[in-house]
This record gives C-alpha cells, sequence and structure tokens, in this order.
C-alpha cells in the first residue's frame, strides 16, 4: 500500500471507486461515472482506460442512453470484467442451509438446498455448509483453489465488533463466530451478514428494486426484520444491527419477546404468532405454505389476519417512510408474497406517514422469495471481491 496522502494512493482510492460503481450498479458509461463519482471527466477517463489496460474492465456491445437532448450515438458502456474464479453464498435458515456458487458477475453457477436443525447444531450446519460448497465447486466446473470469497446470511443480528450473533435464540451458535468458522473450513475470506440486509442487498442488485437509491426490505417470516439501503448502500449502523423494525413496541403490556423486552411488533406479527391466531378457526394443520394459498383463494379469515399483520408492521413502517423517505418498500420473507399482508402495509403508510412521503414510496413484493438470502450472500462475496 503506498504512503497515506501520496499521489499513488489517490489513484488507488480513485480505481476502487469506480471498481466499486460498476459493481454495484452494473455497465455504465464513462459520463454516468463522472456523475456517480463526483470525479472530473478527464480523471474519469483516465482512470477507466488504466482499468481497460489491466484487464479489470471492459468497453460492452451493448449502449447507453443517448445523452440529454443529445441526437449523438448512444455512449459506450463499461463493465467490470468478469475474472476467472468463482464465489459462494451461504445461507444459513434456522432450519435450512442454501448454498449458492457463482462466477464473479454473479451469475449462479449450481445451487443446493439441505434441511436441518441449525439452531441447535452450529458446528455440524457449519460442516455441512462447507461440503455443499465444495461438492458444488466440483459440479460447477470451479476449481477450489479459484474460489475468491464466501458470503454468508445467518437469520439473527450479527455484532459486527465482536462478530458473533447476538441474541441467545440459537443455543448451538453461542460461542460462534459463524464467519471465522466457516473461513477455517474453506480457506477463503467469509463475510457474513444477517438475513435482512442481504435480502435488501440482493432485491437491490437482482430483484424488484434494481436502480433505487434508499429502500427498505423488510422480512416477515419466523421473525421479523428490516434492511435498509441508503444511496445505494446498506446502512448496518455503529453494530451491525440496524433495521431491527421486529423490536418496535407496540403494547406496553404485551407477550415477552425473546428479546427481554415487552410487546415487541415481532411478538404480534412473525409467522408462528399468526399460524396461533389462526388455528383455532381451521379444522386442518396450518403451514406457511397453506396460509399462503388460502390467501390466494380469497379465504376471509386468512385475508383479514394477514391484513391486520400487514397493517400492525406498516405502522411502524409509516414512521420509518417519515424518518428515510424511501422509494421502495420491498415485502419480503416467507409471507412476504401475501397480496393481504402488503396491502395492508400499503394501507397503513398511507394513514400514518406524511402525505408525500406516502405518495413517494412505492409498497411491493420481493421478487426473489426463498432465495433472496443466498442471492444477498452472493452480492456481498462479489462486493468485498471487488473492494479488496
Ligand atoms: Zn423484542
Amino acid at each position: 500500500m503506498p504512503p497515506p496522502g501520496s499521489l499513488e494512493r489517490l489513484r488507488v482510492a480513485n480505481r476502487r471507486a469506480i471498481t466499486g460503481l460498476l459493481a454495484a450498479e452494473g455497465p455504465m458509461s464513462r459520463a454516468d461515472l463522472t456523475r456517480a463519482s463526483g470525479l472530473s471527466r478527464t480523471t474519469v477517463s483516465s482512470l477507466v482506460g488504466a482499468l481497460i489496460a489491466s484487464g479489470q474492465v471492459r468497453e460492452t456491445a451493448g449502449r447507453g442512453r443517448p445523452h440529454k437532448g443529445g441526437s449523438g450515438r448512444p455512449p459506450v458502456l463499461v463493465a467490470l470484467s468478469t475474472p476467472a474464479g468463482g464465489v459462494a453464498g451461504v445461507d444459513v435458515g434456522h432450519r435450512h442451509v442454501r448454498v449458492a456458487v457463482a462466477d464473479r458477475g454473479g451469475t449462479v453457477l449450481a445451487e443446493d438446498l439441505a434441511e436441518l436443525d441449525v439452531d441447535a447444531h452450529g458446528a455440524e450446519a457449519l460442516d455441512r455448509a462447507a461440503a455443499m460448497v465444495r461438492t458444488l465447486l466440483d459440479r460447477a466446473g470451479v476449481p477450489r483453489a479459484d474460489l475468491h470469497a464466501v458470503g454468508m446470511c445467518v437469520p439473527a443480528p450479527l455484532d459486527r465488533r465482536s462478530a458473533r450473533i447476538s441474541t441467545g435464540i440459537m443455543p448451538g451458535w453461542r460461542h460462534l463466530r459463524p464467519a471465522r468458522e466457516l473461513a477455517r473450513r474453506l480457506g477463503v475470506p467469509v463475510h457474513a451478514d444477517n438475513d435482512a440486509n442481504l435480502g435488501a442487498l440482493a432485491e437491490l442488485h437482482h430483484g424488484v428494486a434494481r436502480g433505487v437509491a434508499d429502500l427498505v426490505y423488510l422480512k416477515v417470516a419466523s421473525g421479523l426484520g428490516a434492511g435498509i439501503v441508503l444511496g445505494g448502500r446498506l446502512h448496518r449502523g455503529v453494530s451491525g444491527i440496524a433495521g431491527e423494525l421486529g423490536h418496535v413496541q407496540v403494547g406496553e403490556d404485551g407477550l415477552v419477546c425473546r428479546c427481554g423486552n415487552r410487546g415487541c411488533l415481532e411478538t404480534v406479527v412473525a409467522a408462528p404468532r399468526l399460524i396461533d391466531l389462526l388455528a383455532p378457526a381451521y379444522d386442518e394443520e396450518l403451514t406457511t405454505e397453506r396460509v399462503l394459498e388460502l390467501d390466494d383463494a380469497g379465504d376471509p379469515g386468512v385475508r383479514r389476519v394477514l391484513d391486520d399483520a400487514g397493517r400492525t408492521v406498516g405502522r411502524a413502517v409509516a414512521d420509518l417512510c417519515n424518518s428515510l423517505n424511501p422509494e421502495a418498500v420491498v415485502v419480503g420473507g416467507s409471507l412476504g408474497t401475501a397480496p393481504s399482508l402488503v396491502s395492508g402495509v400499503r394501507h397503513a403508510v398511507d394513514r400514518y406517514a406524511q402525505p408525500d412521503t406516502a405518495a413517494a414510496v412505492r409498497v411491493v413484493p420481493g421478487a426473489l422469495g426463498d432465495r433472496a438470502e443466498v442471492v444477498g450472500a452472493v452480492a456481498l462475496a462479489i462486493a468485498r471481491v471487488a473492494a479488496a
């Protein structure tokens, strides 16, 4: 690394700014890069030239939109070269491990899912994940030595400072640092983040929120959480646990939450609570999948409960919208695709957010479903390799 303050150090930082933008936004014209980086046109042009010469960036066959007001040829786009080798995404859920191996452009080459009791057996789940990565590399024809990095999703808040999962909900993980443990098994850098953050990253890069700079991603599943993207970047907060929407208080004397407080939103809205609420009125055993089917079929009880749940979450989301003024609220997680839940959120945002804020925000279901976390983990791995 060149000495701080030197001209060479500045060039390295500027090159990273360019490759970072291309990694996050995909192919861009030199004019777009100039606008987005805040660097001068000549600097961008010379940096792009140097990156093309070194093989890190290439001109693409596709072209961008013509310059504003101009009638000339549309500009040539530049993109990151897809370097050799691959990355992996590992999604550790409470009851599953899903792994994807992708090329460095983010195209998934092989993917697999295993069901196991993750919460109680941390070390075993990590062994299984490592074995799946190796098998999928072989299946995808990527030599094991060419794996550059792994992105990892954990289903709980991850304290950035201690690198530990910060709640007691996963007894088999209490003494584990998940990223370090998986890195030890695979011999490559592993970058971990929580499920809502990676869901947000996945919808931002590959889902319904492409091109959106400010968004809130809600994960409504066995728990409730949010991932917040501001200015095109994940907002993680000082210790990595920003977006803990599930622990917003909605009832002073409500049920005791796993966090130790009472009346947290998650004690009212997570999937198990909704199923408990519905169970007495149905003669069959309800699962999340069955609840989604019943919602689709127009079942009035299910519609009512999901709409109420959406409005309860939406009340808290409206406050978040007032603070952040996002362009999109993306509803993901196993219940996120339920139309009644999404429309409940929309209704509450319209009712409780400031009218201009409500008018500016789209409320949409996520596009990636169960795969959001693994796709986000792949995106995280690619971003970290590009920044290295
Ligand atoms: Zn709580």
